[in-house]
């Protein structure tokens, strides 16, 4: 197994990073995952936007976006597999032992994992922890995922496989590697930006091809909702038939069923939409 690092393919078991790199000593760095579908990335375009926003927004240097492309194709030739998740991790890269940033430059690592196709239908939980919707790296993908990992962990202790926060001001706004959507009247609904969210690759697809609108929602939407489903790179669209106690029995329903389709259709046609 391959990946990317200090500008070139590395067996993944040779490849050495500091252990003073800001990426792990304090969370100082920028991610993407990407689907790689019969060795193709889809959205790779949408991808690289986004991690050189959220890597603006942490104030590292733009990341040179042919050398991650290059990257992620020397990755994907080097490891052929016919669902993959490349991983793009950009750090503040070795510094000091504090929050200051050192002058060595950042780090780029791109690696390749393996997949599985996510089932169609999952339950979820509401966490009693809320997104900040006003904070300095909202919006941002960094690498800093420990509050997801917690909420991820209490879902998991309650059988479903995905945790969805509010925000501060009790709306609905996200899940931990997920944008959420209902349905309401016939009608799809998601969080807006301003809600904290990430702005996923997936949920803006499902914006643009499947006519959902972004509107504040209160948290406790989930509990009246006609359904619910969830989006991101590697579910696509994904029907909830359980949120907290509540079952939605027919998941999933008429209108997550058409997204599903359509997603699956334009999906196939173009592989950097
Ligand atoms: N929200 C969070 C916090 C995420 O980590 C992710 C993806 O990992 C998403 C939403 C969905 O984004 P995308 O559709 O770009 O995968």
């Amino acid at each position: 197994m391959k990946l990317w690092l200090d500008g070139g393919l590395q067996e993944v078991e040779a490849a050495r990073v500091s252990v003073f790199d800001h990426g792990l000593t304090v969370g100082d760095g920028v991610f993407e995952t990407v689907k790689a579908v019969g060795g193709r990335p889809f959205a790779l375009t949408r991808h690289l936007d986004r991690l050189t926003r959220s890597a603006r927004g942490l104030g590292l240097p733009d990341p040179d976006q042919d050398e991650v492309r290059r990257a992620c194709t020397a990755v994907l030739g080097a490891n052929p597999m016919p669902l993959g998740r490349l991983r793009i991790t950009y750090t503040g890269g070795h510094g000091p032992l504090g929050s200051d940033r050192g002058d060595q430059g950042p780090t780029l690592v791109v690696a390749l994992g393996e997949t599985a196709r996510r089932p169609d239908t999952t339950a979820v939980v509401t966490v009693p922890w809320t997104r900040n919707e006003r904070g300095a790296v909202t919006g941002l993908k960094t690498t800093s995922y420990a509050e997801n990992v917690v909420a991820l962990a209490r879902a998991h202790e309650h059988g479903a496989s995905e945790a969805l926060f509010g925000n501060t001001v009790g709306q609905l706004c996200e899940g931990t590697g997920s944008n959420v959507f209902v349905v309401l009247d016939g009608e799809i609904h998601t969080p807006p930006l301003a809600s904290g969210c990430l702005a996923g690759i997936t949920r803006a697809l499902a914006v643009e091809w499947a006519g959902a609108r972004e509107t504040d929602l209160p948290l406790d939407v989930l509990q009246r909702a006609d359904e619910v489903f969830l989006t991101s790179t590697l579910r696509d669209v994904q029907a909830v038939h359980r949120v907290d106690d509540r079952d939605l029995p027919g998941a999933p329903g008429p209108v997550t069923a058409k997204a599903m389709r359509i997603f699956e259709e334009r999906a196939g046609d173009d592989q950097d939409p």
